[in-house]
C-alpha cells in the first residue's frame, strides 16, 4: 500500500488535508481527507495523522506500507506493536517512510474525544474533579466515524449539544470532518480500526493539544474489542502528542451509576447519543428499538434510573420478539440483568419476553460463531496463498476451470 500526493487546501472556514491511499492488491485509489477548522492552522503538514490511519489498513491487507513522507521517530518505533490489538497478530507488514524526525511539543493542553456516548460523557463529568493540569481543555468530535452519513440537520443538532457540554465544562469543542471510515470500511473492520481513526484526527490538532484522553473500559478488551485500550492507545503517540486511556478498568454499569448520581444526569438524558442506526430526525438521535438502545435502557434501569426518566426509549415486551442481535456475546447481558432480576426492577411479563429473546439470541450466536470460524479458516488460507504468491495462480486456475466446465 502506498500513501502519496499529500495536499493542503482551503475550503470556507476549513483547511483540508488529503492524501492518496493506494492498496496494491485492491483495485482502489482512494483520497482520504480531513477538514480542520482554520482556527487550528499549523506551520507544518500533519503527516503523522495519515500515518496512523494507514498502518492498520496495510496490516489488514497483509501488504507492505510505502509512506511518501517523513514521520515522527517515536511514532514510527511504536506503531509496529499495534498488530496484536487490531486482530492482525501475524502481520509481517514492512513500513518504509521518507525519514523520521523528532516533533516539537508545543502544547500542554488536554483533549477528550467526545461523542455524547456513555463513556466520553462519563469521562467529561468525572474530569471536572481532575487537577487543573489534567482537566479537559478541548472536546474533539470527528464527523465521519459513523457507519452512515450524518445528515447536515443531525450534525447541526449534535454540534449544538457538544457546544453546550463544552460551555459547561469550559472545554473548547473542535469539529473535524473526514471520509476516513468510508475508505477504511472497505479494508478493515471498524471495531479494530476505530482507535486509529480517532488518533489520526487528534494528530491534526497536535500543536494545540499535548495529550488526548481516550475513554475506554474493561469490556473493550474482554467482549467488544474496539482497537483501543490502555496498551494500544499509547502506540499512537509522537513527541508532540500523547494518548492516555481514561478509566480503562471501570465497568460500563459503574459509569452509568456515576452519571445517574451526577447533577447533569437529566441534562445528559436529553443529549445522549448511543444508537448506531442512522437517526430518523435531529429530534430523535436514538432509534430506541435497536439492541444497543435496548441494552443501554436496561443498563440505566439496572443502575436505578426510573423508567419515566427514559421516556425517549421504547421498552415494551413486544419489542423483544423482533429485536435483532448486534455484536457482543449474550453473556454480557448477565451483568445488567442480574440487578434487574434481584431487585425486581421490571414486571414479570417483560422479564419473560427478555428471557425468550435471550434464548433466541444464544441460538443465533451459535450459528454466527460457526460461520465466523469458517470465514477465519478461509482468511488464513488466503493469507498463506498471498504469502507464497500463489493467490493469482489459484484464481486463474479457478476461472480457467469454470470456463472449461461451462463450455
Ligand atoms: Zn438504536
Amino acid at each position: 500500500m502506498k500513501i502519496t500526493r499529500f495536499r493542503k487546501s482551503i475550503s470556507g472556514k476549513n483547511i483540508v488535508y488529503s492524501a492518496d491511499f493506494v492498496p496494491r492488491r485492491l483495485d482502489l485509489r482512494e483520497r482520504v481527507f480531513f477538514k480542520v477548522p482554520r482556527a487550528y492552522k499549523r506551520g507544518d503538514y500533519p503527516y503523522d495523522a495519515f500515518f496512523v490511519a494507514a498502518v492498520p489498513m496495510a496490516m489488514a491487507l497483509q501488504e507492505n506500507l510505502e509512506f511518501d513522507a517523513i514521520v515522527s521517530e517515536t511514532l514510527y518505533k511504536r506503531i509496529h506493536g499495534i498488530k496484536k490489538y487490531i486482530n492482525e497478530p501475524s502481520s509481517s507488514t514492512k513500513i518504509t517512510v521518507k525519514g523520521t524526525v523528532k516533533r516539537k511539543k508545543t502544547s500542554f493542553a488536554n483533549g477528550l474525544f467526545f461523542t455524547l456516548g456513555i463513556d466520553s460523557t462519563h469521562s467529561l463529568i468525572s474530569s471536572a474533579k481532575f487537577s487543573k493540569k489534567n482537566r479537559v481543555n478541548y472536546l474533539l468530535f470527528m464527523n465521519g466515524s459513523h457507519s452512515f452519513e450524518v445528515s447536515p440537520a443531525v450534525l447541526k443538532t449534535v454540534q449544538a449539544k457538544i457546544r453546550k457540554w463544552g460551555k459547561w465544562s469550559s472545554a473548547k469543542p473542535i469539529f473535524i470532518d473526514t471520509n476516513l471510515r468510508k475508505i477504511a470500511d472497505k479494508i478493515i473492520n471498524w471495531d479494530y480500526f476505530h482507535g486509529a481513526g480517532i488518533a489520526a484526527a487528534a494528530h491534526l490538532i497536535s500543536p494545540y493539544v499535548g495529550k488526548m484522553y481516550i475513554s475506554n473500559q474493561d469490556s473493550y478488551v474482554t467482549d467488544e474489542p474496539a482497537g483501543t485500550g490502555p496498551v494500544i492507545d499509547k502506540m499512537w503517540s509522537n513527541e508532540a502528542l500523547s494518548f492516555t486511556s481514561l478509566f480503562p478498568n471501570s465497568k460500563r454499569l459503574d459509569k452509568i451509576k456515576e452519571i445517574i448520581r451526577s447533577k447533569r444526569y437529566r441534562e445528559y438524558l436529553k443529549d445522549i447519543w448511543i444508537c448506531t442506526e442512522k437517526p430518523a430526525s435531529p429530534n430523535r438521535l436514538n432509534c430506541g428499538v435497536c439492541e444497543k438502545c435496548v441494552k443501554n435502557t436496561l443498563r440505566f434501569i439496572a443502575m436505578g434510573a426510573k423508567k419515566s426518566d427514559l421516556a425517549f426509549f421504547f421498552l415494551n415486551k413486544e419489542l423483544f420478539d423482533t429485536l435483532v442481535p448486534q455484536s457482543g456475546p449474550t453473556t454480557s447481558w448477565e451483568k445488567f440483568m442480574k440487578p434487574i432480576y434481584d431487585k425486581k426492577l421490571l414486571d414479570v411479563d417483560m422479564l419473560s419476553s427478555i428471557e425468550r429473546y435471550l434464548k433466541r439470541r444464544i441460538r443465533i450466536e451459535r450459528v454466527k460463531k460457526s460461520q465466523e470460524r469458517f470465514n477465519d479458516f478461509k482468511k488464513k488460507v488466503k493469507r498463506l496463498l498471498i504469502k507464497f504468491e500463489l493467490l493469482d495462480e489459484i484464481l486463474y486456475l479457478k476461472n480457467h476451470l469454470r470456463a472449461v466446465y461451462t463450455k
